[in-house]
C-alpha cells in the first residue's frame, strides 16, 4: 500500500515535536484524553440540533484498555468520531487542529468548552508509541476508517469496522531501553495516577477495567480475582462548584492533600472572573511559612489548568514575588493551550489574569486585616518579611499594593500597627512618622533618642528586620507623612527657644567640642551639646542618608567587605546632664582628661545604640585609670 506523506513543510517538524516540545513523556495521555473529551463535547453539541446523533448523557465515556501481551494501550471514546477526510486533515496535518476550527465556527460557549487548539497533542503519543492505529466511526456513518502510522515516514488510511460511533486510539508502546521504561504506561497504577494528576477534572468519566482481589462469596477465607470497572477521575473540580456549596473541611482537605501541608490554610480565596480573561482561581493563604520559604529552594507559582486539564504545575508568572507564599490554582477556558513555557510567558491573557489575581490577593488581605486581626497578625508573622522585601524591591514600584499591608511593632501598646493606624493616631501638628531601628524591641526602647521622642508624646515604630528601614526609605512618604529616624541628627523636636539656646551654647563651647572631636578622630564628624536628651549623658546621631542600623545591615551583606559603608555620626552630649558641666570645668586646664572622657562617652553611646565597641582594650584602660 502506498503511504501518504504528512502535510508539513518538513517531516523534521514531527521529529522536533516528539523530542522537544514536551519535557515529560507522560503527558501524551493527557493529550489523548483531552482529545477524547473534546470529541464527546462535539457530539453533544451536534445533538443539540439533531437529537438522533446524541447519546444519553450518562452514556458518554472515555475508556482506557491495556493489553500487556500485545503491548498496547487503547484510549477510546464515544464522541463524534472522524471521517476519512477528518483523518487526512487533522491527523495527517501536523499543527492543524480540527478543534480550533470547530471553535472558530461555533464560538466558545458553555456547550463547547473545547481544550485542543494547537493540533500537536495527538503526535505526543509518538513519544511512547512506535505505531499508532486510530479506528474511528464518524457520526452518521455506518462504517469506520483506520488510520495508521509509525511516525515520520507517513500514514495509511484504510476502511474498517466499528460497532458504534466513536474512536479507538491504539498505541503500540515502545520497547523499554536502558534509559526509558515505556512499559510503565501499561501498568494500571501508573495510568490511574496519571489520570489523577492531569485529567482528574475531565467532565466525562474515564474508565478502566481493573482487577481486584476480593473475598469469595460463600467461601470463607478464600479470595477471587474480579474485574471491575473503575472511574479514575473525580470529574467535577472543587473550584467549579459554587464556593457556598463547598464546606470548609472540603477546602481544607483539598489544600492539605494537594499542597502537602499538615496545617489547614489560614484563608481560602476564590475568584471567578469573566471579561477580559475568563478564569476561576482557588487560592490559599498558608497558616505558616514552609520550612524552605525564605531560601532559594522555594518555588512560587500556581497550578495552571486549561478547562480542567493541568497544563503547568507551578506557573510562576501568575504570582508576583511578594505574594509568592500564596498556593492554589487557576483554571481558564480561554488560555491558548500552550505548547511551551516560553510562549506562555508572553501570553496576554496570562498577564491580565496575573494582574487581577494580584489585586484580589491584596483586597482579601486588607479584608482579613479589617475583620480578623488575630489571623492577619498570624499571617504577617509568617510572611510579613516577604511583603517588606516587596516594598523595597524594584525601587519601590509596588508600594501601592503593599504599603497598607505592612505592620511594625510600635511604642504605644507594644503591638503591631499598620502605617495607617499610626497616622490616624498622630498628634494634630505631627507631619512625620517616627521610627527607630535595632536588633530587638527591647534594645530599641533603650535608645536615648527613643526615650526623648516618646516623652514628647509621639509614637515610635520599632524596626527590627534588616529590610525595614530600606523599605520605608523606598516609600518616602505615607499619607503625606514623611519618615524620620529618631536617631537622625536632623530630627529636632525642641522649641525654637531651646534650639537657639543650644546653638549659643555650642558656639561658646566650640574649643571644648573641637578638642573632644580631635580625641575621637574619624569616628565622628562632630561633637555637640543637645537639648533633646532627658536622662542619658550622650548619644550618637547620624547625619545624611545612612543610619547606624543601615550601616550594620549593608556591611554584613555578602560582598560588602572592603567597600565598607559608614554612617556619619555625631556625638551628642546632654546639656542638662552633670557631665556637661564637668566637661566645661575641665577644659582647657585638663585637656587630657577631656579627651579620655570623650572616648568613654563615645563608647557608652555606641553600646546604648546597639553597636559594638571598636577598641575594648583602650576603653577598659580608660575606665580603670578613673577608678584607681
Ligand atoms: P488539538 O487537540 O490541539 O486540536 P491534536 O493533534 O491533538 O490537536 O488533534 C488534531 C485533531 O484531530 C483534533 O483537533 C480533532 O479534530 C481530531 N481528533 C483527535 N483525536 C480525536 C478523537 N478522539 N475524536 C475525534 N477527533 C479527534
Amino acid at each position: 500500500m502506498k503511504k501518504k506523506q504528512f502535510k508539513t513543510e518538513s517531516q523534521k517538524l514531527l521529529d522536533m515535536m516528539i523530542h522537544s516540545i514536551y519535557t515529560h513523556k507522560e503527558i501524551f495521555l493527557r493529550e489523548l484524553i483531552s482529545n477524547a473529551s473534546d470529541a464527546i463535547d462535539k457530539r453533544h453539541f451536534r445533538s443539540l440540533t439533531d437529537s438522533t446523533l446524541g447519546l444519553d448523557k450518562d452514556a458518554y465515556e472515555i475508556r482506557l484498555r491495556v493489553d500487556r501481551e500485545a503491548r498496547t494501550l487503547t484510549v477510546s471514546d464515544n464522541g463524534c468520531g472522524m471521517t476519512q477526510e477528518d483523518m487526512e486533515q487533522n491527523l495527517g496535518t501536523i499543527a492543524k487542529s480540527g478543534s480550533f476550527d470547530f471553535k472558530k465556527e461555533h464560538g466558545a460557549n458553555e456547550e463547547v468548552d473545547i481544550i485542543g487548539q494547537f493540533g500537536v497533542g495527538f503526535y505526543s503519543a509518538f513519544m511512547v508509541a512506535d505505531t499508532i492505529t486510530v479506528t474511528s466511526r464518524p457520526l452518521g456513518a455506518s462504517s469506520a476508517f483506520i488510520w495508521e502510522s509509525s511516525g515520520a515516514d507517513g500514514y495509511t488510511v484504510t476502511d474498517g469496522e466499528r460497532d458504534e460511533v466513536g474512536t479507538d486510539i491504539v498505541l503500540h508502546i515502545k520497547d523499554d531501553t536502558d534509559d526509558e521504561t515505556y512499559g510503565e504506561f501499561l501498568e494500571e497504577y501508573r495510568l490511574r495516577s496519571l489520570v489523577k494528576k492531569y485529567s482528574d477534572y475531565i467532565r466525562y468519566p474515564i474508565r478502566m477495567a481493573v482487577s481486584h482481589r476480593k473475598p469469595k462469596e460463600g467461601a470463607e477465607g478464600e479470595y477471587e480475582t474480579v474485574i471491575e470497572d473503575e472511574t479514575l477521575n473525580s470529574r467535577i473540580p472543587l473550584w467549579k462548584r459554587s464556593a457556598s456549596e463547598v464546606t470548609k473541611e472540603e477546602y481544607d482537605r483539598f489544600y492539605t492533600d494537594k499542597f502537602m501541608d499538615y496545617e489547614a490554610p489560614l484563608k481560602v480565596i476564590t475568584q471567578t472572573s469573566e471579561g477580559t480573561a475568563t478564569y476561576t482561581a482557588l487560592l490559599f493563604l498558608p497558616s505558616h511559612a514552609p520550612f524552605n520559604y525564605y531560601t532559594k529552594d522555594y518555588e512560587k507559582g500556581l497550578e495552571l489548568y486549561s478547562s480542567g486539564v493541568l497544563i503547568m504545575d507551578k506557573c510562576a508568572d501568575l504570582l508576583p514575588d511578594y505574594f509568592g507564599f500564596v498556593k492554589g490554582l487557576v483554571d481558564s477556558s480561554d488560555l491558548s493551550l500552550n505548547i511551551s513555557r516560553e510562549m506562555l510567558q508572553h501570553d496576554r491573557q496570562l498577564k491580565v489574569m496575573a494582574k487581577a489575581i494580584e489585586k484580589k490577593i491584596k483586597n482579601e488581605l486588607l479584608k482579613l486585616l479589617a475583620s480578623d486581626r488575630e489571623a492577619y497578625e498570624t499571617f504577617f508573622r509568617a510572611f510579613g518579611l516577604q511583603l517588606k522585601y516587596g516594598l523595597y524591591s524594584d525601587y519601590g514600584m509596588h508600594k501601592d499594593v503593599l504599603e497598607d499591608l505592612v505592620m511594625f511593632p510600635s511604642s504605644k501598646e507594644k503591638k503591631l500597627v499598620t502605617l495607617k493606624e499610626y497616622v490616624e493616631g498622630c498628634k494634630e501638628e505631627q507631619t512625620s512618622i517616627y521610627y527607630a531601628a535595632g536588633e530587638t524591641v527591647e534594645k530599641i526602647e533603650l535608645l536615648p533618642q527613643v526615650e526623648a521622642v516618646r516623652e514628647k508624646g509621639y509614637e515610635v515604630l520599632y524596626l527590627t528586620d534588616d529590610v525595614d528601614e530600606f523599605a520605608l526609605k523606598m516609600l518616602s512618604k505615607y499619607m503625606d507623612h514623611d519618615f524620620k529616624n529618631v536617631t537622625a541628627d536632623a530630627l529636632d523636636l525642641s522649641t525654637e527657644e531651646e534650639k537657639q539656646a543650644v546653638a549659643e551654647e555650642n558656639k561658646n563651647a566650640d574649643a571644648l567640642l573641637a578638642c573632644m572631636k580631635e580625641a575621637l578622630g574619624d569616628a565622628v564628624s562632630a561633637v555637640r551639646f543637645t537639648a533633646s536628651l532627658k536622662k542619658r549623658p550622650a548619644c550618637l546621631s547620624t547625619e545624611g542618608e545612612v543610619s547606624a542600623e543601615m550601616e550594620k545591615v549593608l556591611n554584613k551583606m555578602p560582598g560588602a567587605e572592603g567597600a565598607a559603608v559608614k554612617a556619619s555620626m555625631i556625638l551628642e552630649i546632654n546639656r542638662e546632664h552633670r557631665i556637661a558641666e564637668v566637661l566645661k570645668q575641665l577644659y582647657p586646664a585638663q585637656e587630657d582628661k577631656v579627651k579620655a572622657y570623650a572616648k568613654i562617652l563615645y563608647a557608652q553611646a555606641r553600646l546604648i545604640g546597639g553597636m559594638s565597641i571598636e577598641d575594648p582594650g583602650e576603653l577598659s584602660e580608660l575606665i580603670t585609670d578613673l577608678m584607681v
